[in-house]
């Protein structure tokens, strides 16, 4: 998939506003600056001409003199910064303010892309809207563990932490989860809960339901025009920063759906990309259902966190807590 070119105009005016918005911001801050600290005001103006002179001296050949010149404009800095400080302000408080500091908001790192704008494209492409809903209610602040007893709530509090490990390490350490067991035992709710985390710090993350994904790919797949899309698709897939496939299992499983979740896991694995998956299947089912091969990916690459209980959702309707 690529964008369209409406899509690519919104970005490009979320980044120009994202700039705006900072530039102004900066603006009130000298402004407060200028009139609660006014040696603040006569220092910057003196810089100013301190630098104007050094340009010209530059042009002039006045190599001797500049050096007196450069030390002059360091001194007044350094005194700039030291009456903030004096004033109860931070010493970086004037200092140009950027949203995502790596590209300076302009989604560019030389002519690279920048992990705000791939995160921000795979927004739109993918109408990540299922994510955002589900990472709204579930995350780590939401976290209880009121509905597990016994047993259940080992598994329950060691799957946590290895998802708390999950995202201290990452990208570096790379990991992969899988979260099996019976319906209604936080295993969306864990992934949602990883994909908040690394969306807050920017990165990339592809989520889809088993049945979602391989109607894609599918989709892609069998049409002869759709070429372009599936290698685009493709090519997110396979470098995104994280990818969730939750409800494995709940897809019709045919030897389309296994070749193409074997090479997707194997091709990630490859690149080391990180992959979380659900499933509600046991892993002799797993085994059964997706050959040999994808079982032994799984079980050799893959974090297995079996979760055990009650559904949830069905204890929290109970109890009437369900929002
Ligand atoms: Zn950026």
């Amino acid at each position: 998939m690529s964008l369209t070119k409406v899509q690519h105009d919104l970005i490009q005016r979320e980044y120009q506003e994202t700039q705006n918005r900072n530039h102004r911001l900066l603006q009130q801050r000298k402004e407060e600056i200028f009139s609660s600290l006014p040696r603040y005001k006569k220092l910057s103006d003196e810089i100013a001409s301190l630098s104007v002179k050094h340009a010209r001296m530059l042009l002039d050949g006045q190599e001797d003199a500049l050096d007196a010149l450069k030390s002059e404009i360091a001194f007044l800095s350094a005194e700039k910064k030291k009456l903030l400080s004096s004033g109860g302000f931070s010493e970086d408080y004037l200092d140009p303010i950027y949203t995502c500091s790596a590209c300076q908001d302009t989604g560019y790192i030389g002519s690279e892309k920048c992990r705000c704008l791939r995160q921000r494209e795979i927004a739109l492409l993918y109408e990540q809207s299922n994510i955002q809903e589900l990472i709204e209610r579930e995350n780590f602040d939401t976290l209880s563990y009121t509905y597990y007893q016994g047993e259940d709530l080992k598994r329950f509090e060691s799957a946590v932490a290895i998802s708390k490990n999950f995202v201290a390490g990452f990208p570096k350490h790379y990991q992969n989860l899988f979260f099996y067991g019976t319906v209604g035992t936080g295993k969306s709710f864990l992934s949602g809960c990883v994909a908040r985390e690394l969306l807050a710090q920017g990165y990339s993350v592809i989520y889809f339901s088993a049945n979602g994904l391989f109607e894609q790919l599918a989709s892609y797949s069998f049409n002869t025009k759709m070429k372009e899309s599936l290698y685009n698709f493709y090519k997110d897939l396979y470098n995104c920063d994280l990818v969730i496939i939750d409800d494995l299992g709940t897809e019709v499983t045919n030897s389309f759906v296994t070749s193409q979740l074997f090479g997707l896991l194997n091709e990630r694995h490859l690149r080391q990309k990180a992959t979380i998956i659900s499933t509600n299947l046991g892993l002799e089912e797993l085994r059964d259902r997706y050959s040999e091969r994808v079982f032994s990916r799984i079980t050799s690459n893959y974090s297995l966190c079996k979760l055990s209980g009650p559904d949830i959702r069905i204890s929290k309707k109970l109890s009437g807590k369900l929002s």
